[in-house]
């Protein structure tokens, strides 16, 4: 069994649904993110597992105990806020030390283990600063010393680099994710930032409205995506609805015929899943597809292009100076190909699930 155990975990307030029904099991050692848009239900997930937020079915399990209804500080996590919630009138150390201190730990332990962490998030020499004389990064840092100090059985981060400059976020990204596998430390992170969640964590949970969509690696949610709503919100991907008329010919709903994977039975509505990068391009007198724009990025070019009426994003290294679709302009013909095994078909939505 896992070290963290959520069972069949739901809250509403009201008569409105924020979490319905979630089961999920982090191991020992491992980190798995919740992610997904706003207002998906990860941080009240996350707050029922820290114990803020009483769940109105389903349990809480931490190292084989039901924590259900225990109160946070009897729950063995340690958790970061968003926010980092510091204690403004004490200093790096006493903050550090806060938790040692109400789990009446002495007072050399108490010194040696808040050392301790100090040292494995780089703040030795700040031990008497307050927070405020400290910078962001440095504050962040304090709040995982914090968490860590009371060597909890289930790390918690709720959105824990959201207050960072983006590239103080990829170190400390980094940087936490070492001290994670390091430690070996059991974590639940939430996130709404795909990057983070996809170099960070071992798993992913990817929630829609409340509901777990797709839980796996970052490697199965981009290239095996249960469903539209997973393809189309881990990485970028064209999105086509229309039904499979013949195995391997799918007829998107503009009436074009376009190759896909061999795919089940025929018949009924679904949605051809292709990424912006499986798409070759090529200029062409009589393509049947318009390029509508094309967008330098440095390394990579972003196309628009209509096939009938279909619009199709293709990404692609940007072409050398010498090469003809380098040159190519808005209303130009193009041709469009792609590996029909890249392009996937994924159920349609059922209608009750859809807009909103
Ligand atoms: P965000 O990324 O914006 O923080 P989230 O995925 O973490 O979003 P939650 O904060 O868990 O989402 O909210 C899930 C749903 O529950 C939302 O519709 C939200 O409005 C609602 N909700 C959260 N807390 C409360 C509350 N205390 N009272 C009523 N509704 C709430």
């Amino acid at each position: 069994m896992g070290e963290l155990v959520l069972d069949a975990l739901g809250k509403r307030f009201g008569a409105s649904v924020a979490v319905e029904r979630v089961d999920l099991e982090v191991p020992q050692g491992q980190m798995v993110a919740l992610l997904g848009p706003s207002g998906c239900g990860k941080t009240t997930t996350l707050r029922m597992v820290a114990g803020f937020v009483p769940p109105s079915a389903g349990r809480v399990l931490i190292a084989g105990k039901d924590v259900t209804r225990a109160p946070p500080h009897a729950r063995d996590t340690g958790m970061v806020f968003q926010s980092y919630a510091l204690f403004p009138h004490m200093s790096v150390a006493e903050n550090v030390a806060f938790g040692l201190e109400m789990r009446r730990v002495g007072r050399a332990d108490r010194d040696a283990r808040t050392r301790e962490a100090l040292r494995l998030v780089r703040l030795e020499g700040l031990e008497d600063r307050l927070p405020r004389q400290l910078s962001g990064g440095q504050q962040q840092r304090v709040a995982l010393a914090r968490a860590l100090v009371v060597n909890p059985a289930v790390f918690l981060l709720d959105e824990p680099l959201s207050n960072l400059d983006a590239k103080l976020r990829g170190e400390v990204r980094m940087e936490i994710r070492a001290l994670q596998q390091r430690l070996g430390l059991t974590t639940l992170i939430v996130t709404h930032d795909q990057e983070e969640a996809l170099t960070m964590a071992d798993r992913l949970v990817v929630m829609e409205r409340g509901r777990v969509r797709q839980v796996g690696t970052a490697e199965d949610l981009y290239e095996r995506p249960a469903d539209p709503f997973v393809a189309g919100f881990v990485g970028r991907c064209n999105l086509l609805e229309g039904a499979l008329e013949a195995p391997g010919r799918f007829r998107a709903a503009g009436g074009e015929v376009l190759p896909c994977a061999a795919g089940p039975a025929p018949g009924g509505r679904s949605v051809l899943a292709l990424r912006p990068e499986h798409i070759r391009i090529a200029p062409s007198t009589d393509g049947p597809a318009r390029l509508r724009a094309a967008t330098y990025l440095g390394a990579q070019t972003e196309y628009h292009a209509e096939l009938g009426g279909t619009p199709l994003v293709v990404v692609r290294p940007t072409p050398g100076a010498e090469d003809p679709l380098r040159r190519i302009l808005p209303g130009d013909a193009v041709s469009l190909s792609w590996d029909p095994s890249a392009a996937r078909l994924l159920p349609a939505a059922p209608h009750d699930e859809r807009g909103a």
